[in-house]
């Protein structure tokens, strides 16, 4: 690893050539550094294949980003590693859950924390507590990417399953994003500012936020985005430790442009909102992107819910488990919208196929 781009520990993302035609890939996973040698010859399937022997992650739940082939695409599957762009140094990271630590998160979420549980108890006036956001708001910093725009509400949004299929594989990252994303933020940008937060590391918050199109997108523009770091561990006396999401933590680092009245965040999991019951929207999660891609409009329906709430002075009176309920017309409209839509486009196809044969 001596050519390893010089980063420290030389755990991410190298290319050494070996003697003969093997290639040496270093890739980071969960922090730790893989390295794996394949030859030249081999397909991007063939290195799946090899992290999967290396870490237990299933080769369909692996997602390798950073790998492009020469034409300048993402590299698919069949691509060959003669054929790829491999920068000395260049990062390359792979992505994706080991078989065992599924197997300990399908085991958890029986114990979860459930609604019914998280109404009994308001953590957030315990003082411990308190003093644990008082720390947070004080050791993590936030980089602002975009200032809050005044009169805004803000809305705060999860990634994984919310916005993205984590365990789904795909060959391009694209493939994996929501049905109607961008449709989605674009029109919220409108009436509310966005921030990110995923409970990932500010490294791979970016690199999805990237991927995705979401950081470069031209129509709309995110105000931050928070990571991990942000996060609060609470104990639950019936449900025991777990993480949270506390927008205490946000209301404290824009004073000025947002609270409790002005905010609202969707996640697919509950518990990240045991501090903030109010605020929170459970988004029904996005998984089997690629069985669920046609049918998955929570994007699109909740895009009027919001556009509906956004002529609000204040959200805090909102129940949002009833935001179907509540935007139930403009969601009938646009169900009505879409399937109108798709007619035309499948008249449009037969029709071609007709007329070409
Ligand atoms: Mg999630």
């Amino acid at each position: 690893m001596t050519d390893a781009g010089g980063e420290a520990g030389g755990s991410s993302g190298a290319v050494t050539a070996l003697d003969g035609p093997q290639v040496e890939l270093a890739f980071k996973w969960n922090k730790k550094g893989i390295l794996i040698h394949v030859d030249a010859d081999e397909s991007v399937q063939g290195i799946k294949r090899k992290l999967e022997a290396a870490t237990s992650v299933s080769e369909k739940r692996m997602k390798l980003l950073g790998l492009k082939a020469r034409s300048g695409k993402p590299a698919g599957d069949a691509d060959i590693v003669a054929d790829l762009v491999l920068k000395p140094g260049a990062k390359l990271l792979m992505m994706g859950t080991a078989d065992e630590e599924i197997a300990k998160l399908n085991a958890g979420a029986e114990v979860a924390p459930h609604e019914d549980g998280m109404a009994e108890i308001d953590l957030v006036d315990r003082p411990e507590v308190q003093e644990k956001l008082r720390r947070r708001i004080d050791s993590c910093s936030v980089k602002v990417l975009n200032p809050p725009r005044a009169g805004k509400k803000v809305l705060v949004l999860d990634i994984d399953y919310t916005l993205f299929d984590l365990n789904s594989s795909a060959e391009r990252p694209e493939e994996l994003a929501r049905p109607f994303l961008h449709q989605f933020l674009s029109a919220a940008w409108v009436d509310y500012d966005i921030v990110i937060w995923s409970a990932t590391s500010m490294k791979w918050v970016e690199v999805k936020m990237r991927e995705l199109g979401v950081s470069t997108h031209p129509d709309y523009k995110l105000t931050c985005m928070l990571d991990h770091r942000a996060m609060l561990t609470v104990q639950h006396p019936k449900y025991g430790l777990f993480d949270c999401k506390p927008l205490q933590f946000l209301w404290a680092k824009f004073p000025e442009h947002y609270g409790a009245h002005n905010t609202i965040m969707m996640d697919d999991l509950r518990r990240n909102y045991v501090l903030n019951k109010q605020n929170g929207l459970v988004i029904r999660p996005f998984k089997k992107a690629h069985l669920t891609r046609a049918t998955d409009r929570e994007l699109l329906y909740l895009t009027a819910y919001l556009q509906k709430i956004a002529a609000l002075d204040s959200l805090a009176g909102l129940n949002h488990r009833h935001w179907e309920s509540y935007a139930k017309a403009e969601i009938r409209q646009l169900r009505r919208a879409l399937e109108a839509q798709q007619q035309a486009e499948q008249q449009q196809q037969q029709q071609q196929q007709e007329g070409g044969s």
